[in-house]
């Protein structure tokens, strides 16, 4: 049983992450801010489950706040920190490069050095697909060159991931990298594809789709995403390791819509817009080190994914009425 800080607790894959700790007798600080980049009433709905529980405290706040994050490391002694708290939006990057770069890379900056000074064993980084840029050469592997990102977004991760190296370099402190491609399921995002869809689909609003469809992503489904983030923090992996956590199968866009629309029993109304600045062509990874170092296989099909989102929705769906 260990001590994690979890910083973007309340998030989506944040919130996922922590009830997952707690349920396994693991004592769990989180941070969070509750950011407006989408609904914080959503996000304290996410962590209902966790506030109950006596091995959990939330420490709300924002992670560029030195002096309460110095008092939550002082008081808490973790040993592991899972920091996923981000601004996470490719689009929205662009609007606001700026401040990407506070949150996503100066933020990381004050936690790797908390993290020296109150010698935590274990320092595991949420990365992204969107380091590796636009190129069509698929799957993706660690080693590729990842010095083009295309958005905002990807270059402040790549930063991050950068300066998580030096630290390393510099202290010896144990971090892990982990790559997560396109996450969906139960709490997903307002703003990523499967949520945003089956919205639409259900409002009978036109599917905003960019591009001809024929994109592709690497649709990793939340459950399997959070089994490599308890495998890369119950390992031990050496000192300083870069893993991507995906499928190796990239679906097109118009597929995946597809799958929705057979999900929900309805048509979608397509509305097909111009791509977008920032985003790629297509994802897709190679997670041959995922199985190697963390044993992890991924085991949910996209159509059980989606299916999965669905029920989740329908359960919530006055919630989601309100606050998307
Ligand atoms: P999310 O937006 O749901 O979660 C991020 C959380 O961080 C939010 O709860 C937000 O309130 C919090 N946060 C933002 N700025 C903060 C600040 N300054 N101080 C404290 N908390 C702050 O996003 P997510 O989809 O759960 O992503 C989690 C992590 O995984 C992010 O680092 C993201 O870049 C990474 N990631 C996500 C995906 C995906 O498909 N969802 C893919 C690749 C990488």
């Amino acid at each position: 049983m260990a001590r994690v800080l979890v910083t973007g607790c309340a998030g989506f894959i944040g919130s996922h992450l922590t009830d997952t700790l707690l349920g396994r007798g693991d004592t769990v600080v989180g941070v969070d801010n509750f950011d407006p980049f989408y609904s914080p009433r959503l996000k304290r709905a996410f962590l209902e489950g966790a506030l109950g529980k006596g091995n959990f405290m939330l420490v709300e706040g924002d992670i560029l706040d030195e002096p309460l994050m110095r008092r939550t490391f002082s008081d808490f002694r973790p040993e592991v920190v899972a920091h996923l708290a981000a601004r996470a939006g490719v689009r929205d990057s662009i609007e606001n490069p700026e401040l990407y770069t506070r949150v996503n890379v100066e933020a990381t900056a004050l936690l790797l050095r908390l993290s020296v000074e109150f010698e935590v064993k274990k320092f595991v980084f949420a990365s992204t697909s969107a380091v590796y840029g636009a190129r069509d050469s698929i799957p993706f592997r660690e080693d590729d060159p990842c010095e083009t990102p295309a958005s905002p977004y990807g270059a402040t991760k790549r930063g991050a991931e950068v300066l998580c190296y030096t630290f390393h370099h510099l202290y010896k402190l144990p971090i892990v990298v982990l790559r997560f491609f396109t996450v969906y399921g139960p709490r997903q995002r307002p703003d990523m594809a499967v949520h945003k869809f089956t919205r639409q689909i259900l409002r009978g609003q036109p599917v905003t789709m960019y591009g001809d469809g024929s994109s592709g992503r690497d649709y990793t489904y939340i459950d399997d995403i959070i089994e490599g983030v308890l495998a890369a923090i119950d390992r031990d992996l050496g000192g300083f390791v870069v893993i991507n956590l995906g499928t190796d199968r990239a679906t097109r866009l118009r597929d995946l819509i597809s799958v929705i629309e057979e999900t929900l029993g309805m048509r979608a109304k397509i509305q097909q817009l111009p791509d977008q600045p920032g985003d790629v062509p297509i994802t897709c990874a190679s997670i041959e080190r995922a199985r190697r170092l963390l044993g992890y296989e991924p085991k949910v099909p996209l159509e059980e994914g989606v299916r999965r989102f669905v029920e989740w929705y329908f359960e919530n769906k006055e919630l989601l009425d309100r606050e998307t």
